[in-house]
């Protein structure tokens, strides 16, 4: 067993007692690296570490200023996930064990926590983490498992978390990605029928059990006090601080709460195919935030329950896989449209239509109604977000990533495989995407989807007493003047017939 570089015996007994010379003398131990698994239940790191070091595992989690400066920083966000951290906590004081929260990025944090570990009880045995898989956080990543290993001579092993089969695992038989989703989806349902990721997520319900009971009893027997360690914890100041920056209501964070969603969700579950598309009514789960930050995981929701190969909810989880496999194989459409022919089209980005969009007062409802769900909730129904986002680019004409950009300021549950992979998809640039000829008609998808205009008139005030005849072209109403809604800044037709000519254009470009 390598301890802070050296050999030493495993004692299991000795969890913490003290030695002869009074000093404290601490059996092997493990450190967990929380970053976007923000839970105990079926965390497999944490679960691994538990049995190796009989219970003496405790968490870290540190704030990467590169990650707080980013310009589509989102306060809203940040106050969810300080939150989620603080249940997480929370959760495993209860249990037994701790999280110190740093407030700077890996390395200067655990540069100053070595420190005062070797000055105390001495290192971890095992530091462990589990893989994230956007570019910045590989690279982070494979830095930190060699840092570890360089300054404190410890074991470092990763582990699968965030999705339930990882890009490597779902290639075409020459090892390359796969850019269909048809034949991606088909392959990943054939690999999720191995016996061993069978029984890997089935397990995942044991921790499910663990969250459905109403004992928490102390099964971890090490506390970051035990070891010495008593650094100032920053998260309630930072939580305070940004608290003020906040603009929608932060629901409820942590595994638990999570876990009751889910809960919620199975009885709508069987409805799901035939709500989902409708944004008037909940007929989607709203886990996306929990699955953002990992208080709940895919796998999870699937071992509770239980799709079956045809089910369209366990096709949602596929499409989240698929744009993280894009992802994770093409990193270049973090800044670029996957499709070369598009990565030149001559966007207009008049700054006014850019803004009327944000505001949603563009003049078409069922855009406005989902720019303002968004304004005031920091979420948006999935159907919405793609009308909006074909909206901002087929007939604004508005770089998609200004679009992508101002839903990562704005939604609780921005994600950068999943807003990047929608966005394109709408844009007709990324992998896959909807091909550019077919243009989304703002006025046809509020009535196919939002028959009645339930959700517009939820969302914009102004069209309350707007009979449902004119609800979604509501310039047509005989007394439109007394809405005192905005009329519409563009016309479609035009709109759309110029944004064909666009990407033909730029694609006919694309070829000389
Ligand atoms: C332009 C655009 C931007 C988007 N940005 C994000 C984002 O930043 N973060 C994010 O999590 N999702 C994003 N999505 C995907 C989708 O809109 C949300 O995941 C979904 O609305 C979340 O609500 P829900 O949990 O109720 O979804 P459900 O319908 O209950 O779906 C269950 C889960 O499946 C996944 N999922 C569902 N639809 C999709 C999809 N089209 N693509 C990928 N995964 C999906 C999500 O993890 C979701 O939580 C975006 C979609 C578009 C079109």
């Amino acid at each position: 067993m390598r301890v802070g570089g050296r050999e030493e015996a495993f004692d299991p007994a000795a969890i913490v007692t003290r030695g002869q010379s009074g000093a404290k003398v601490i059996a092997p131990w493990a450190l967990h690296w929380f970053r976007r698994d923000l839970r105990v239940a079926g965390n497999a790191a944490l679960q691994s570490s538990f049995k190796k070091y009989q219970g003496r595992v405790v968490g870290v989690f540190c704030f990467d200023g590169k990650f707080l400066s980013r310009d589509d920083f989102s306060h809203d966000r940040f106050q969810f996930f300080i939150h989620s951290l603080q249940a997480l906590r929370e959760e495993l004081r209860s249990l037994g064990s701790d999280l110190l929260i740093l407030d700077q990025g890996p390395e200067a944090s655990f540069s100053v926590l070595g420190g005062s570990l070797k000055a105390s009880g001495g290192l971890p045995a095992s530091v462990t983490f589990s893989r994230d898989y956007e570019p910045f956080a590989r690279d982070r990543d494979a830095r930190m498992g060699k840092w570890f290993q360089d300054q404190w001579g410890v074991t470092v092993e990763s582990f699968r978390d965030h999705l339930v089969l990882e890009p490597h695992e779902v290639t075409k038989p020459d090892g390359s990605a796969y850019q269909v989703f048809g034949a991606y989806k088909k392959r990943w349902l054939q690999v999720f029928q191995d016996p061993v990721i069978q029984q890997r997520v089935s397990a995942k319900a044991t921790g499910l059990t663990y969250l459905r009971s109403k004992k928490v009893e102390p099964i971890f027997s090490l506390t970051w006090k035990d070891l010495g360690v008593e650094l100032e914890d920053q998260c309630q100041a930072m939580a305070e601080k940004n608290q003020r920056k906040v603009s929608v209501p932060i629901p409820e964070a942590g595994s638990k709460v999570a876990y009751e969603k889910l809960k919620g969700f199975s009885s709508r579950h069987m409805k799901y195919a035939q709500n989902r598309d409708i944004p008037g009514v909940l007929g989607t789960s709203q886990l996306s935030i929990y699955f953002k930050n990992g208080s709940l995981t895919t796998s999870q929701a699937i071992a509770d329950l239980a799709p079956g190969p045809s089910d369209t909810f366990l096709s949602e989880l596929i499409w989240r896989e698929f744009y993280y496999s894009i992802l994770f194989h093409f990193p270049s459409v973090e800044a670029d449209a996957f499709l070369a022919k598009f990565r030149k089209i001559p966007w207009v980005n008049r700054p006014d239509w850019f803004q009327s969009w944000k505001d949603g007062r563009t003049g078409y409802p069922i855009v406005d109604a989902g720019m303002r769900q968004l304004l005031k909730t920091g979420w948006m129904h999935n159907r919405v977000r793609m009308i909006v986002a074909s909206f901002l680019t087929k007939d604004l004409h508005i770089d998609y990533r200004w679009g992508e950009r101002y839903f990562m300021e704005k939604l609780l549950d921005g994600d950068l495989a999943p807003n990047n992979g929608g966005w394109q998809w709408a844009a007709s640039t990324g992998c896959d995407p909807q091909p550019y000829f077919r243009i989304f008609n703002p006025t046809l998808q509020g009535k196919r989807f939002d028959p009645e205009g339930d959700y517009v008139r939820r969302w914009i005030p102004e069209l309350s007493s707007c009979p449902t005849k004119w609800i979604h072209e509501p310039a047509k109403a005989p007394d439109f003047s007394s809405f005192g809604y905005p009329l519409p800044v563009c016309d479609h037709s035009i709109q759309s017939r110029q944004a064909l000519a666009m990407y033909s254009r730029a694609a006919e470009g694309a070829k000389q």
